[in-house]
């Protein structure tokens, strides 16, 4: 296995993962809440969480689909604002880091 088919295995997985967890999200947050309830409360609460794991998945997933379209274009783990290689330990990190660390911070 080459270093790309790796790398393109590795963020696939993870494409998967985070894809399946938010139908699981998506399922829970449908469903309607009951009127009587005395825990409607906590279930606002937890629907609060929910929305931000949600938004948080989308974004990392948005991440991910850009970082396969770099390893298709052959632009992976090189930064998109300085054009420096990407730090090999940052990648190991985040894998679907788009800058180099200075840029990032
Ligand atoms: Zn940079």
């Amino acid at each position: 296995m080459t270093r790309d088919q790796d790398l393109r295995a590795k963020l696939e997985a993870r494409q998967q993962f985070l894809t399946r967890r938010l139908g699981k999200v998506e399922a829970n947050l449908r469903r309607s809440p009951d009127p009587d309830s005395q825990e409607r409360a906590a279930e606002r609460e937890n629907d609060e969480v929910l929305e931000g794991l949600d938004a948080g998945s989308l974004a990392e997933l948005e991440e991910l689909r850009a970082a396969l379209a770099r390893l298709a274009a052959g632009t992976y783990g090189v930064c998109t604002q300085c054009g420096d290689p990407i730090d090999a330990k940052r990648l190991e990190a985040l894998p679907y880091a788009a800058t180099c660390i200075e840029c990032a911070s």
